[in-house]
């Protein structure tokens, strides 16, 4: 069977990566989301096991030790991590895998997997993701401008990731991350199969 693909998806807070990554997998049935592990407080409307499993600071440490991720990385004072068992295991399955993490931990994929097909999602502008953050109305001014500071720090890395896709309406955000996967699985290398058939 033909493996699936592992794919990075990163971008700011308040950018909709959450909204593309449910989009795709409505429009395709072989496309999954890891489930990461994080120390994080877990927010009211998220269940232990779908959104994240919620570990303690000592928990998540003794499996850094025990090598289970794939990738890890704080944020704002938080572990988050993919667990890489399970990724692996949908690869082999033939399924697509999406991991919707922050560029630290997208950084470290891409070295280990050089076939991770690269995501990085941007806001039309910084205007834009300001609205988008105040917008959610659950946030104080204070933090607001924090999340920005994190946004410039992630575009500082955006230039390593092998697309850029703007998210201005959803539906061409989706669009374009399925050009994207189409474009990846015409290429070449993924073809040869069916050039030997010459031979
Ligand atoms: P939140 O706390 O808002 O759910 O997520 C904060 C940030 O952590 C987001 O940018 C999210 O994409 C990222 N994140 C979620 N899971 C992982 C993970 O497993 N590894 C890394 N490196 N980042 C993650």
């Amino acid at each position: 069977m033909k493996k699936g693909r592992l794919i990075v998806l990163s971008g700011p807070s308040g950018v909709g990566k959450g909204t593309v990554v449910k989009a795709l997998m409505e429009r395709n049935p072989k496309v999954r989301v890891s489930v990461s592990a994080t120390t994080r407080q877990m927010r009211p409307n998220e269940v232990s096991g779908i959104h994240y499993d919620f570990l303690s600071h000592e928990e998540f440490e003794r499996r850094i030790a025990e090598n289970q991720f794939l990738e890890y990385a704080e944020y704002v004072g938080n572990y988050y991590g993919t667990p890489e068992e399970p990724v692996n295991r949908m690869l082999e399955e033939g399924l697509d895998v999406i991991l919707e993490i922050e560029v630290q931990g997208g950084l470290q994929v891409m070295q280990r997997r050089s076939d991770a097909i690269s995501i990085f999602i941007a806001a039309p502008s910084f205007e834009v993701l300001a609205g988008r953050l105040r917008g959610r109305g659950d946030t104080d001014e204070d933090k607001i401008q924090k999340r920005l500071q994190t946004a410039r720090r992630e575009y500082l890395v955006a230039p390593q990731y092998r697309y850029v896709v703007v998210n201005d309406r959803l539906e061409n955000a989706v669009d374009d991350v399925q050009a994207i996967l189409r474009a990846e699985a015409l290429q070449t290398e993924h073809q040869l199969e069916l050039l030997k058939e010459a031979e």
